[in-house]
């Protein structure tokens, strides 16, 4: 079997007709992770024990010639700043490198209860900072097409295991571009869901206000299945949404002709890559060529995103990060005389750099004096880029843009400027601004063979038709690679 290649459909068939087991499965995925990862640097922990027992139980539904459960035997991974009961949790930071949670999120509990085969825990950038998963305080991920370039970030494992087919998909988690962008880098598909479709109880909180949950797969339809088994209401997240599930795979072949796709100028100006410029608007001409209209949008305020993100992400941030105090849970310092030289001690030797950078920032975002000119400011900016969204959406179905500015760049290449490593997300923090949904898809490669991505943009709640969109793209885009 080429575990390269395995959808989630193909693993759960070939469980389902005996032509495999899913512990066979599992340990073919285990096989080729210990043969592969060392090069790419995706996991942070394996579960086997875990990961076989789950198998075990498909196994003997498969045997008794039950139907499996729509995710039955399928190997899947996970971004390590998802909670897992007695697996190690470290969200890629030193503070939390002890840590082993009394208690599993509901995406994966949700997942598991579907019949995935968790097989580990993927590494990211440290409380998901970062947008190139340097920041990991443990090692950095290289990127499957190039091991000299990053994966992106902050959910590089799990864009690299998905792609280097070390996984069958992966969750990943997205604040201000995390899913989108590395699998945009990584050439796979990464959805980010309208903020309360996914709960985020036992998620690792960096802004709660833009944290989301969401898969990243190989093909558009494993990201709807995937989005279907864990979105819903969730009693344990008072900001998850009350709202019906819809059946996003049954949707997917719905026609797309009449579709009113729009561009907005503002996505296509200074600072994008001639290449992947090019690239995504060959994609939009091909959705032309599918019977959608192309219509041009504004976003007027779009410029104002990376100041605006960097303002309410670091605020929350700060805050949030306030519980990391070595008291109840994860590290300690050792040789402490005082409690404050304990708090000062833990933090200082248990965080890392970035971390660091953020809560300053957020703290005098957030401070006396400061928080009218700054927090104040961006939160009423954050509503003008809502707005900009809300009045696209009355004239269009979904807006298409590139998910990022360049492909894949080299290892080491931003580390020593943030700002330059903050401006990779230009693109795609305004979607956690308004809280739409959002997909990254393949759309072409560079001459250097990197992975171009493009990000379908939609109205709240409307993952369907974003996913609707993406699929007849990758249908079109497959159809024509066949026939040339
Ligand atoms: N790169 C962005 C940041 O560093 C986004 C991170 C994320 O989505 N978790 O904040």
């Amino acid at each position: 079997m080429n575990l390269s290649s395995l959808t989630i459909p193909g693993a759960r068939a070939a469980v389902q007709e005996r032509k495999t087991t899913a512990t066979a499965l599992a340990e073919s995925f285990y096989r080729k992770i210990g043969k592969d990862d060392p090069q790419i640097g995706a996991y942070l922990a394996l579960c086997r024990e875990r990961a076989i027992s789950k198998a075990t139980e498909m196994d003997a539904l498969a045997a008794k010639g039950e139907n499996l459960p729509p995710l039955g035997g399928v190997p899947i991974a996970i971004k390590d700043v998802l909670v897992t009961k007695g697996i190690r949790t470290t969200a890629g930071s030193k503070i939390l490198g002890n840590f082993i949670p009394p208690y599993d999120c509901t995406a994966v509990a949700r997942l598991e209860a579907a019949g995935a085969v968790m097989l580990g825990k993927l590494n990211c950038d440290e409380f998901a900072m970062g947008s190139s998963n340097e920041n990991s305080a443990w090692k950095p991920v290289h990127n499957p097409h190039d091991l000299s370039r990053v994966p992106g970030g902050s959910s590089g494992g799990s864009a690299a295991a998905t792609a280097a087919g070390m996984a069958v998909a992966a969750l990943g988690s997205d604040t201000g571009g995390s899913i989108r962008q590395p699998a945009s880098f990584c050439g796979v598909v990464g959805l980010k869901p309208t903020y309360g479709r996914v709960s985020r109880y036992g998620l690792i909180a960096f802004a709660s206000s833009l944290d989301h949950v969401g898969p990243l797969a190989k093909t558009v339809k494993d990201a709807a299945i995937l989005l279907r088994t864990i979105a819903g209401r969730d009693p344990m997240d008072s900001t998850s949404a009350e709202l019906p599930v819809p059946n996003y795979v049954a949707e997917l072949d719905k026609p797309v002709r009449g579709l009113k796709i729009g561009v907005a100028k503002e996505y296509f100006g200074q600072g994008l890559d001639n290449e992947v410029r090019n690239t995504v608007e060959a994609a939009i001409q091909k959705f032309a060529a599918l019977g959608c209209e192309i219509v041009e949008v504004s976003l007027p305020h779009t410029r104002y995103a990376i100041p605006t993100y960097y303002i309410v992400a670091t605020a929350e941030a700060s805050s949030n990060l306030a519980r990391f105090d070595g008291v109840r849970y994860g590290y300690r310092a050792a040789g402490v005389r005082t409690l404050s030289e304990m708090y000062r001690r833990t933090r200082d030797q248990g965080l890392g750099a970035e971390v660091k950078r953020r809560i300053m920032l957020g703290s005098y975002a957030l401070s006396a004096g400061y928080y009218d000119a700054y927090y104040l400011k961006a939160q009423k900016v954050r509503t003008l880029l809502t707005r900009d969204f809300e009045d696209a959406f009355t004239k269009v179905d979904v807006i298409v843009a590139p998910t990022s500015p360049t492909a894949a760049f080299k290892l080491g290449e931003k580390v020593d400027d943030p700002l330059a490593m903050y401006l990779a997300d230009i693109y795609t923090v305004t979607a956690n601004l308004a809280g739409i949904p959002g997909i990254s898809i393949p759309c072409g490669e560079t001459t250097e063979k990197l992975p171009i991505g493009m990000q379908i943009l939609g109205k709240h709640f409307d993952e369907a038709t974003i996913l609707r969109i993406a699929h007849a793209y990758e249908s079109s885009r497959q159809s024509s690679v066949l026939s040339s």
